[in-house]
């Protein structure tokens, strides 16, 4: 693999971030903590979301996966095809994005790429939900587990339980019975005080109404069998599975003037990075390491974080029933690589990028802070950012005030 990782200790990361962002990471700098870009209600990404955050839990993310592992390509090599790298506005949501640069398409690790690809399969959940006729349920399945438990052997055993639970004479019998046609399956887990929680939700695509409680004692029923036949010991306590309407699963979340919802589009693709009442979410635990850069307790987060990654490596986030996707959508659709190599070339370029300024970029990890300056100054604020960091290596970044991307500017 080609180039170097800037940063490959806590410590360098520390001083990079330090760098990036005009100081050290004292109380100041926490005031703005990235927690506060998630809707504690709904696990919502608040509309206002903080631009610069997925790049910092990026490089926490390299950090702690290694500088091998493919993450490091992601938004740092440029592509073999491009001798430079662009900056484009995007017609669409007016925020500025590069374009030239290699995606790594990790829906699990990657906080730059998840949001992309999340955001086309929500819309590809809420298309098929609107498409369809009959009525949706919102299933969701755990596992007893405790803190002693390793993700692997824990993921595994669920699955197979997730497995037993569809097969057999007895599933088939209830999905006849409440005329369960399809399913959206999504995986995910958490890490809370009771260890790794895995669960998966579930949209099931009805043909007509139900009694809900019907249906889920008969689920219940079959779920308890089946975790009993993966090898649990404990039984699932009625806690650790619900099933709810999915037409009353939406939030209504007021920012800036404008509504956004939560509803079980988001719940299915979105739950891995949002923040949980039940423990934290992956992209939680490197948030965590952000927080408590310098706290002993911080190389945990990186090493859970590390053990998530390796155990979903490969799995799929989200399981359509064969047929579903084509029935309600007439197509496949794109493939999570495709859709973070797609997005909008078409898009206005607000500046132009070097391959020598790049790497320069890149050394520093300022990817999130140059489509800001960009955003705002245009390529003249690059070249001023830039300047500061050719005359002097450990230039710490010039004090530019910055105006979140979307708040229009007064004087502009
Ligand atoms: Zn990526």
């Amino acid at each position: 693999m080609r180039g170097s990782v800037s940063a490959t200790t806590p410590e360098e990361l520390r001083q990079s971030h330090a760098g990036a962002f005009g100081g050290p990471l004292d109380n100041t700098t926490k005031s703005a903590t990235p927690l506060e870009d998630v809707c504690e209600l709904t696990g919502a990404i608040k509309p206002e979301f903080n631009p610069l955050q997925k790049w910092e839990l990026q490089a926490v993310a390299r950090l702690a996966l290694g500088s091998k592992h493919r993450l490091n390509v992601c938004m740092r090599h440029v592509r073999a095809d491009r001798r430079e790298v662009d900056v484009r506005r995007s017609e669409k949501s007016g925020r500025p994005y590069y374009a030239g640069l290699m995606a790594c398409g990790s829906v699990w690790n990657c906080p730059v790429c998840a949001p992309k690809i999340q955001a086309v399969r929500a819309a590809e959940v809420r298309a098929a939900i609107d498409a369809w006729q009959g009525s949706v349920v919102l299933l969701t399945q755990t596992v007893p587990h405790s803190r002693q438990d390793e993700l692997q052997p824990l993921l595994e055993a669920f699955t197979e339980a997730l497995r037993k639970f569809k097969q057999g004479a007895s599933y088939k019998r209830a999905s006849q019975r409440f005329r369960i046609s399809g399913s959206i399956r999504a995986l995910e887990t958490t890490d809370g005080r009771n260890g790794w929680h895995p669960h998966a939700h579930s949209i099931l695509f009805l043909q007509g109404s139900v009694v809900l409680e019907d249906m889920k004692a008969d689920l219940f029923r079959l779920w308890r069998s089946a975790v009993a036949r993966a090898g649990f010991e404990g039984k699932p306590s009625p806690s650790a599975f619900s099933l709810q309407d999915a037409s009353k699963v939406k939030t209504y979340v007021t920012k800036m003037g404008a509504e956004y919802q939560w509803g079980p589009e988001h719940e299915l693709v979105k739950a891995h990075s949002k923040t949980s009442s039940r423990g934290l979410s992956p992209f939680d635990l490197l948030r965590h390491y952000d927080l408590h850069i310098n706290a002993d307790r911080s190389s945990r987060y990186l090493a859970r974080f590390a053990e998530y990654a390796l155990t979903f490596h490969g799995k799929r986030q989200l399981v359509w029933s064969d047929g579903l996707k084509k029935l309600l959508l007439g197509t496949e659709g794109l493939t999570d690589q495709q859709v973070v190599d797609s997005i909008g070339e078409a898009d206005a370029v607000l500046a132009r990028i070097p391959l020598t300024d790049w790497a320069l970029i890149r050394k520093h990890n300022l990817q999130g802070h140059v489509l800001q300056v960009v955003h705002q100054y245009g390529a003249a604020g690059l070249e001023h950012l830039l300047e500061a960091y050719r005359v002097d290596p450990q230039a710490r970044h010039p004090h530019v005030a910055l105006v979140p991307f979307g708040v229009a500017r007064s004087g502009a």
